[in-house]
């Protein structure tokens, strides 16, 4: 399982140039660039890392890693960082981590995402009652115009993918 040193150790030879956050096409919308995130993470800085919204907003384009003079695995290290996150509940990747794992649900479950049933089951993991409000408006513009449609959530059980699902999660632990 990852750890904050393993991510150390992927950067340990950057060089601080800044190729990184030059090719990143979501800097301008991070609140620290890729480049000081990985000045912060060796100098282990980690509360601020984790404090900051610049890992979550990675999209995985891989544009650093490809440009990246040192040739690091940067793509790879957002990856760690937020694998971080979902293991110790961060506050601040906590939207994301349950956005993701409640698609992800759905889409075990069915082969496919269920539009409302992963709404539901994101609307149980946040435990916040007032979380379906701010979702209704676009909600009902949707449901009045045909664009989902309303299916009730099914048991947990195995599901359509469940074999495929325990087969990556296994791989994932013996990385
Ligand atoms: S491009 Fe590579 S060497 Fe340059 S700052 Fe980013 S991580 Fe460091
Ligand atoms: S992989 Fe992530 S950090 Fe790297 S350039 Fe793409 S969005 Fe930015």
């Amino acid at each position: 399982m990852t750890d904050v040193k393993k991510i150390k150790d992927l950067l340990s030879t950057c060089l601080q140039c800044g190729t990184c956050t030059a090719s990143c096409p979501n800097s301008s919308a991070m609140d620290i660039t890729p480049r000081k995130l990985w000045r912060m993470v060796l100098m282990d800085r980690i509360d601020e890392v984790f404090n900051s919204t610049t890992f979550s907003l990675c999209s995985t384009c891989y544009f650093c890693t490809l440009r990246c003079p040192r040739g690091l695995e940067l793509t790879q290290a957002m990856s760690m960082l937020k694998e971080v996150a979902v293991k110790e509940d961060i506050p601040k990747y906590r939207i994301s981590s349950k956005f993701y794992s409640s698609f992800m649900e759905s889409v075990r479950r069915h082969g496919r995402v269920r539009e409302t049933e992963f709404l539901t089951l994101y609307f149980m993991n946040m435990k916040n009652p007032l979380l379906p409000m701010k979702f209704a408006p676009i909600g009902i513009k949707f449901l009045k115009k045909n664009k989902v449609k309303v299916e009730l959530p099914s048991k947990p059980g195995p599901g359509n993918l469940g074999r495929l699902f325990e087969t990556v999660s296994r791989l994932e632990e013996n990385k």
